[in-house]
C-alpha cells in the first residue's frame, strides 16, 4: 500500500507557485490577489477561509478577507461581490460556503464573475469543464486529479465508483474521471444516498472517491483488493480529552480498508491540503488571464 500524502504533494505545489511569484515579482510584475468573502461566524469555515489567507501570504499572494455579520443580507452580499467583480486589483475571489440560511447560494455563486470564480462553482465555468474547455476546476476535484497525476495512478479503463454527488465534489468529479486523457478515461459510477446495495457496486470498483461526510461509512468488506481509495470526507468529531475538542476523520475505515488497498489517501493529510494549494494555483491562472485581458 502506497499513500497518497497529500501534504508532501501540495508542499511540493506551492513552492511552484512559491518561485513563479517570486519570477513576477523580480520583473516588478503584480502578485496574484485572492479575496475571500466569509458571512457568519461558523468555525469550522473560519478555519478553512483562515488556512486559505495564511496560505497565499506564505507563497507571497496578496489576500483580502472580508467578514460579513451572520445577519447579512442577500442584497448586502451581492452588492460586495459586485464590488470585488469591478476591483481591478482582485484577479479572484470566492465565498466560503455554507451561507446563512437567508442567502440564496445559487444566486450568490451566479453574481461572482466567472473569469474570477477561482473556486469554479459558477453554471459557466461548470458547463465549461463539463465540455472539456480550458476553465477553473473546483479546487478539491482538481486536487485529487493531480494526486493522481502526481503518483501516476492509472485511471484509463478502470471503474471508478464516486461516492456522493454534491456540486463541489461528487459530481464534478464524476465528469472528470470520464474525461478523455489521463487522470480520465475512467468508466464511472456515481452512487449517492439512494443507491441500492452500494456494496455490490464498490466491491466493483477499481478507484473509490468517497465524499459523503461520514465516518467509518466504507468499510474494509465493501473493497476489493488492490482498490484506490481517494477519502473526501471530513468530519470533526467531539473528543473531550484532545485540546481542541475535536478531532478528524474522513468516510474510510482506514485501518482495516488500507490493509486491502494499493493507494489510500489518509485523513487529515490527503486531499485536504490538496485542496488548498489548487486554489492558489487557480488564483495564478486568474492573474495570467487577467494580465492577458489588460
Ligand atoms: P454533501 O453536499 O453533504 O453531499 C453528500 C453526498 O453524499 C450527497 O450526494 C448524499 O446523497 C451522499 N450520501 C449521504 N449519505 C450517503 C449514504 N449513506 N450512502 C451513499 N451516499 C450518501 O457533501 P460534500 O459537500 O461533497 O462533502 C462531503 C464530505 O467531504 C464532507 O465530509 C465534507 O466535509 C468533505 N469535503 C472535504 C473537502 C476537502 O477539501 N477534503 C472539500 C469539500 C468537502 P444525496 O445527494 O442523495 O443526499
Amino acid at each position: 500500500m502506497e499513500l497518497l500524502d497529500g501534504k508532501k504533494i501540495s508542499n511540493q505545489i506551492k513552492e511552484e507557485i512559491a518561485a513563479e511569484v517570486a519570477k513576477m515579482k523580480e520583473r516588478g510584475e503584480k502578485v496574484p490577489h485572492l479575496a475571500a468573502i466569509i458571512v457568519g461566524n461558523d468555525g469550522a469555515s473560519l478555519t478553512y477561509v483562515g488556512s486559505k489567507v495564511k496560505a497565499c501570504e506564505r507563497i507571497g499572494f496578496e489576500s483580502t478577507l472580508v467578514r460579513m455579520p451572520s445577519t447579512t443580507s442577500e442584497q448586502e452580499l451581492l452588492k460586495k461581490i459586485r464590488e470585488l467583480n469591478n476591483d481591478d486589483d482582485i484577479d479572484g475571489f470566492i465565498v466560503q460556503l455554507p451561507l446563512p440560511e437567508q442567502i440564496d447560494t445559487q444566486e450568490v455563486l451566479m453574481a461572482v464573475h466567472p473569469d474570477k470564480d477561482v473556486d469554479g462553482f459558477h453554471p459557466m465555468n461548470f458547463g465549461k469543464m463539463a465540455l472539456d474547455m480550458s476553465t477553473f476546476i473546483p479546487a478539491t476535484p482538481f486536487g485529487i486529479l493531480e494526486l493522481l497525476e502526481r503518483y501516476g495512478v492509472e485511471t484509463q479503463g478502470k471503474h471508478t465508483v464516486v461516492i456522493g454527488r454534491s456540486h463541489i465534489v461528487g459530481r464534478p468529479m464524476s465528469i472528470l474521471m470520464g474525461r478523455k486523457g489521463f487522470p480520465g478515461n475512467s468508466t464511472v459510477t456515481l452512487t449517492h444516498s439512494r443507491t441500492k446495495n452500494i456494496s455490490q457496486i464498490t466491491t466493483q470498483a477499481d478507484i473509490i472517491i468517497s465524499a459523503l461526510g461520514v465516518p467509518g461509512f466504507l468499510k474494509a468488506e465493501m473493497v476489493k483488493d488492490d482498490v484506490v481509495i481517494i477519502d473526501v470526507g471530513i468530519t470533526r468529531v467531539p473528543d473531550e480529552s484532545r485540546e481542541r475538542g475535536y478531532y478528524i476523520t474522513g468516510d474510510v475505515d482506514f485501518e482495516n480498508v488500507s490493509k486491502k488497498a494499493s493507494y489510500i489517501t489518509p485523513v487529515p493529510g490527503g486531499v485536504g491540503p490538496m485542496t488548498i494549494a489548487m486554489l492558489l494555483k487557480n488564483t495564478l491562472l486568474a492573474r495570467e488571464r487577467h494580465k492577458k485581458q489588460n
